[in-house]
């Protein structure tokens, strides 16, 4: 949005990669060039060390380098606002967000916690987890009413489903990153294919690059990521559907999907990416 306003923007991040909760290094490498190409500078390994200026901040300096700035925009990440739970006696869980059970309860009996101050299961690794996301706090909150008012009902847990739009690319994932599953101990294939969004020869077809992340030993898709001009959401929830229905990948690379050239491939991307991990596990 800066850029688009005519802004010189630098993007300074210490971890090796942009957008690590969603992305592989390779996948957010390509993203970054898609970046650069718009005209961003994004400086990665390097930590924001200090904030310059007094009444308003002049700059950073970030891997010992001084970077001048008339707007400075913090987005260091987001943690749970406890301090009233904890006052409160309710438990904290190892994310140190609010622990509750699936209903939503927390310790103490008729306090419930839902949205961000609230960790929930990660649906794969069944650990606790902060997915900090819109769509699972008005879950939460439906699953937390219903409880408070008499009802039953459960909240299962997250795959973490996320998708983004960085100028007219498309950006989307779901379950874990071979990086996150290397985290849970789970050993991984994966498939990557780039292909289009509609017939190659249609006007308008545009690149789209499918990466899915599947457990060795159990053949179960666990995750996916998703960079490309348009779909990606819908793409996004169909392998999140996938992953939640325990779908092994070679029933994703059977599944039955629609074609017509103003609309979609012959084949539909996931399948040929699904078909590429088939052939790695052969
Ligand atoms: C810039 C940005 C973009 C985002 N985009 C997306 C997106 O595209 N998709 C998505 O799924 N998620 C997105 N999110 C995340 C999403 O907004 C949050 O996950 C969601 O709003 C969390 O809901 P919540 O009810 O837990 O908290 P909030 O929406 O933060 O609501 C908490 C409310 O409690 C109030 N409050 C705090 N303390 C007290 C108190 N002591 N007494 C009374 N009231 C209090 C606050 O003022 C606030 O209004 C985005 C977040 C940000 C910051």
């Amino acid at each position: 949005a800066l850029k688009e306003r005519g802004l010189k923007v630098t993007v300074v991040e210490m971890l090796p990669q942009i957008l690590p909760a969603m992305l592989d290094l390779d996948m957010a490498n390509i993203v970054k060039e898609i970046l650069e190409q718009k005209g961003l500078s994004i400086l990665t390994e390097k930590r924001v060390e200090e904030i310059l200026g007094e009444d308003k901040a002049t700059g950073v300096i970030a891997g010992e380098e001084q970077l001048n700035a008339d707007i400075l925009l913090s987005a260091f990440g987001v943690r749970a606002n406890t301090k009233l739970a904890s006052e409160a006696n309710i438990e904290l869980g190892e994310t140190r967000a609010i622990k509750t059970n699936a209903r939503m309860e927390t310790n103490i009996k008729d306090i419930f916690a839902a949205g961000d101050c609230a960790e929930v299961p990660n649906l794969i690794t069944h650990k606790p987890s902060c997915s900090q996301l819109g769509t699972i706090a008005v879950r939460q909150g439906k699953v937390a009413g219903t409880n408070a008012g008499g009802g039953y009902s459960l909240f299962q847990g997250v795959l973490g489903s996320a998708v983004t739009k960085l100028f007219d690319t498309e950006v989307g994932s779901t379950g874990l990153t071979v990086n996150a599953a290397k985290k849970a101990r789970i050993e991984t294939v994966t498939g990557t294919i780039n292909s289009k969004t509609r017939a190659d020869y249609y006007p308008g077809a545009k690149p789209i690059k499918i990466k899915l992340v599947v457990e060795k030993e159990s053949h179960h898709l666990i995750g996916a990521q998703i960079i490309g001009g348009e779909e990606v959401t819908q793409r996004i929830n169909a392998i999140s559907f996938a992953i939640q229905k325990h779908m092994t990948i070679s029933e994703l690379a059977k599944a039955d999907t629609a074609y017509a050239p103003p609309l979609s491939e012959t084949w539909e991307p996931i399948i040929l990416a699904a078909e590429i991990v088939l052939r790695k596990l052969q």
